[in-house]
């Protein structure tokens, strides 16, 4: 009977993985993920970006989307963007999309545990809240005059996942050229014109989830045990200074300044760059 079926258990195959990047961080942020979660998560990983690039071909095949947005981090170049990975979801047919900046990790073992915990059948939008308070905004309606709205987002920095429930819901405001002349409704950035559809428009809610990390938080204070359980990770300055995750080695802080080369040895240790680091 219906009621006894157990759902398969979900497979990383399930997973859409956008990774948002642009012509100038091909080399210096793209590589270092190549090399490193990517590596372990290439049949589902799609790397969006604005310019054509050779080597990036050479190293991700049909894998890269050489989107037609404009290389600007204006909201509408960004907004451009996320249109591009939200449709390349909706046609890849997977049950969960997850977004994420060229600037995090992602473990895809932690990943694949957090959600299943959930089904892709139920509305699920699982990320780091930007903020300690909804967002308010100002939203022009169609005799241009505006409406007070608030709502939760997910900060794209720390990376977030939607169901296909949800995903499938949200089309009208996001698929197409939607998404952009719904961000340009609120005139915020991409990370917030998702919240905005799915709380505002959609009537789901974000799960703040404490596995999620970018930039914009002290990294440090995450406990070294603690490392290879969190979902994204990521590295950048905060307040001038160098942000990044406490781990101390196999690589040195000059070796690998983002961490993330260290942080990749301790969870594939068969990895063969970190059997010949120094110590191992
Ligand atoms: N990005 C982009 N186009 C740009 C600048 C940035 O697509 O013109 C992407 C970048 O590759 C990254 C994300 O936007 O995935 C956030 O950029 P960044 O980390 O430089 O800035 P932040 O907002 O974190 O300070
Ligand atoms: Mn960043």
């Amino acid at each position: 009977p219906e009621g006894y079926r157990t759902e398969g258990s979900l497979t990383l195959g399930d997973i859409f993985i956008a990774v948002k990047t642009t012509k100038r961080f091909h080399q210096s942020r793209m590589e270092l993920l190549l090399d490193t979660w990517i590596s372990r998560a290439r049949e589902q990983t799609y790397v969006f970006t604005d310019e054509e690039d050779d080597a990036l071909k050479r190293r991700m095949g049909d894998h890269v989307i050489f989107t037609s947005c404009s290389a600007e981090h204006s909201h509408l170049a960004l907004s451009c963007k996320m249109a591009a990975e939200f449709d390349a979801f909706l046609a890849s047919g997977r049950s969960w999309f997850c977004h994420l900046d060229d600037d995090n990790y992602l473990n895809p073992r932690a990943l694949l545990k957090l959600l299943s915990s959930y089904s892709a059948t139920w509305d699920i939008y699982l990320g780091k809240p930007s903020l300690n308070r909804p967002i308010w905004a100002s939203e022009i309606l169609p005799n241009n005059q505006t409406k007070s709205v608030h709502f939760w987002f997910a900060t794209g920095g720390a990376g977030f996942c939607i169901s296909r429930k949800l995903a499938s819901k949200m089309v009208p405001w996001a698929s197409g050229r939607n998404f952009l002349s719904t961000s340009e409704l609120i005139r915020l950035p991409d990370d917030c014109t998702v919240g905005y559809i799915i709380e505002c428009k959609v009537g789901g809610q974000l799960l703040p989830n404490p596995l999620f990390h970018s930039h914009l938080e002290n990294l440090q204070l995450i406990p070294a045990s603690l490392l290879t359980q969190q979902v994204t990770l990521s590295y950048g300055t905060f307040e001038n200074k160098l942000n990044v995750i406490e781990l101390s080695g196999p690589f040195s802080p000059q070796e690998d300044p983002s961490r993330f080369r260290s942080l990749h040895c301790h969870l594939y240790p068969d990895t063969s760059w970190c059997l010949q680091a120094v110590g191992w």
